[in-house]
Formats: structure tokens, C-alpha cells, sequence
């Protein structure tokens, strides 16, 4: 079958090639692919600078967004042929640590957890894959192509869900608005739950773009594309900082009202120093009950409630989100960014 692979560590090794079909020890359920999402993390992959091909082999299989429609599965495994599914990213330790333990992998606390696509793990990006039950989601049939949102879309759910609990440590907190930063396919989820939960929803990001504009809208959201500090009046409840710009994330440090929670998604590299005024940010924080906190993949609980999300959204408005779809054999075109681009997907129908 074909895949799409690339060589970690080195950059431009991406090729599609025939490699044999996946192996039982991958897991009971044959999936055949229907549709892969592309990230910046496949775009770090593929430029060498992140990811791990597994023990003992050179190559890695790409791929961590899927969609797929069931082709067997044994009796009793909860699913059959014809469902269509999402698989699981990351898999616990082997240890396991703690976190991984209980079936919180999202968390783990040793680093050594697997992830398909990413480290040590072939990914979904094949023409068929194989997947044990426990890392397969259902998903709703309506949503059809949409449904390969569901992985940003549980890492978002996560975000949610801890800022919740945290939220929660006062009786009292009842949040009205939110600030998303950065308008990409995981700031666009995050407007879309924070609009689900009743909030005032501000999106700022770097530039204006229509398309953006048009689905904030549709959400009742303020679209911003301005800088952060003409944004100073505003003093949010919850922050989800969704651009991984280090100015960003360095004008929402404090950013918020009284208990207010900045939760930190976006990915940043090292290497920016910024002049902070470390005694107000800290005074701040301190008198007004402040959180900042960072949060990273989904367990299935996530997923779950991902599914819950895209289920109750409008289905043409997720639809829109997809602005670009790559056949297979130019999987690469999928990676570059072109200015009007927000989820780009590889057609594997
Ligand atoms: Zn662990």
C-alpha cells in the first residue's frame, strides 16, 4: 500500500512509497484512510526538526490527523465495518508513570509515551491502518469529511476542560469573555467552544483574512486584526493563547481580569528574550488570583468530548475550515502555507 513517509531528522525526505500492509501487532481494527489533517507539527517533521521513526527503523509514517471508515473488526471490539473513526495519537509509557497509569497519557510524566505519526510510532498516513479498539474514537456519520477536525479539535478540548477545573477551584466563577490568540484551525475550535458555552468571544490575530472574519461572525464573535495591546481595555476571564508568537504569549502574561486563566496551547521554539516587568506581572498574578498554565494532547475523554463539540456545531461552518485538500500524490503541496489556507487535508478517497 502506499504511505506517506519521511526520514526524521532529515529535512526534505518526505516521498510517498509502496510498504507492506499494516501489521496485526498495530492493532485488531483495519481502518482504511479516508483523510489526514495537516499540522505544524507534520511541517516540523518534515523539515527534520522533531519526530522519531520507530526502534530499529529509518523511516517514519506521517500522520496523526485521520479520518477513516472501518474495514474489519472483530466481534465484541465495540465497532464494525462501515463506522467511520478517528484514531488516538498518543499511547501511555511503558512504565507507566502515574499519569499514563490511570489513562491520562495527556499527561505523562516521563516523556517516554509513543505517538502515531510523531515518536516511535507509524502514523495514519497509509492507505489503511491498523488500531487496537481502546485508541479508536466513533464519530459521527453527519459530519462526513468534517470529522477529521476531531483531533485539533480534542487537544482544544483538553484546554477546555482543564480550564474548567480550574476555573472551578471558586465557587464563584462564572467566566463571561474570552480572548482566543492566533485565528489557525486550533484558535477557530477554541472560539467554537467558547461560543458553545454561551461566552463573548474576541479572536485576535496577526492579519486581516475575510474567510476568518465571515466564520467569527457566524459565531457571534469580535474578530481582531490588531495588535494585543490595543487590546488592553478588555481584561478577559480566560486567555487561550492558540499562536505560539512569543510577543503574543509575552502581552498575555496578565493580560486578564481578577481569577482569570491564560491557558497556553500554542507552541513556541527557544531562543526569544523579551523585557518583562517581572515584580508587576508577579504582583498582578498574585493579588488578582491569577493562572497561567500550558496544556498539550488528549486523552480520551477528550475525544470524546470533541466529538460532542464538532456533533453540536454547524456542519457548514466546520466544512469551511478545510480550505485545501491535496491528493495523495502531492502530499507535500499539503505542507506550505499559502496565505488563505486555515485546515489543509490529504485526500486518501
Ligand atoms: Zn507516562
Amino acid at each position: 500500500m502506499r504511505a506517506l513517509t519521511v526520514a526524521p531528522g532529515t529535512a526534505n525526505s518526505a516521498r510517498v512509497e509502496d510498504v507492506p500492509d499494516p501489521p496485526l501487532s498495530d492493532g485488531s481494527v483495519l481502518v482504511k484512510t479516508l483523510a489526514l489533517g495537516v499540522c505544524g507539527t507534520d511541517r516540523e517533521i518534515v523539515s527534520g526538526k522533531y519526530g522519531w521513526a520507530p526502534q530499529g527503523e529509518q523511516r517514519l509514517v506521517i500522520g496523526h490527523e485521520s479520518l477513516g471508515k472501518v474495514e474489519q473488526a472483530p466481534a465484541g471490539s465495540g465497532f464494525q465495518a462501515g463506522d467511520l473513526v478517528v484514531g488516538i495519537v498518543r499511547r501511555p509509557d511503558p512504565v507507566p508513570c502515574a499519569a499514563c497509569a490511570v489513562g491520562e497519557w495527556d499527561m505523562c510524566r516521563n516523556g517516554r509515551y509513543t505517538e502515531r505519526g510523531i515518536k516511535e510510532r507509524n502514523g495514519f498516513g497509509s492507505e489503511h491502518f491498523r488500531i487496537e479498539p481502546d485508541f479508536l474514537v466513533k464519530v459521527d456519520p453527519v459530519l462526513g469529511g468534517a470529522a477529521v477536525l476531531l483531533e485539533p479539535t480534542s487537544v482544544v478540548a483538553k484546554a477546555w476542560d482543564h480550564t474548567e477545573r480550574i476555573g472551578e477551584r471558586t465557587r464563584s466563577w462564572k467566566p463571561k469573555t474570552l480572548l482566543v490568540t492566533g485565528a489557525g484551525p486550533v484558535g477557530l475550535l477554541a472560539a467554537l467552544m467558547g461560543y458553545q458555552r454561551g461566552l463573548e468571544v474576541h479572536v485576535l490575530d496577526h492579519r486581516e483574512n475575510l474567510l476568518k472574519r465571515r466564520l467569527l461572525e457566524k459565531l457571534g464573535a469580535v474578530y481582531h486584526a490588531e495588535s494585543m495591546r490595543e487590546l488592553g481595555a478588555l481584561k478577559p476571564d480566560i486567555v487561550m493563547e492558540c499562536s505560539g508568537a512569543p510577543g503574543v504569549v509575552r502581552d498575555v502574561l496578565g493580560s486578564t481580569g481578577a481569577s482569570g486563566i491564560v491557558c497556553l496551547v500554542g507552541v513556541t521554539s527557544p531562543g526569544h528574550d523579551f523585557d518583562i516587568d517581572i515584580g508587576l506581572l508577579n504582583r498582578d498574578m498574585v493579588l488578582d488570583n491569577e493562572t497561567v498554565f500550558g496544556t498539550v494532547n488528549a486523552n480520551r475523554a477528550h475525544y470524546q468530548m470533541a466529538g460532542e463539540t464538532l456533533a453540536k456545531a454547524d456542519k457548514e461552518w466546520l466544512e469551511r475550515l478545510i480550505t485545501r485538500r491535496e491528493p495523495v500524490e502531492q502530499w507535500t503541496k499539503s505542507l506550505e502555507r499559502l496565505q488563505d489556507d486555515i485546515k489543509v487535508v490529504i485526500d486518501f478517497s
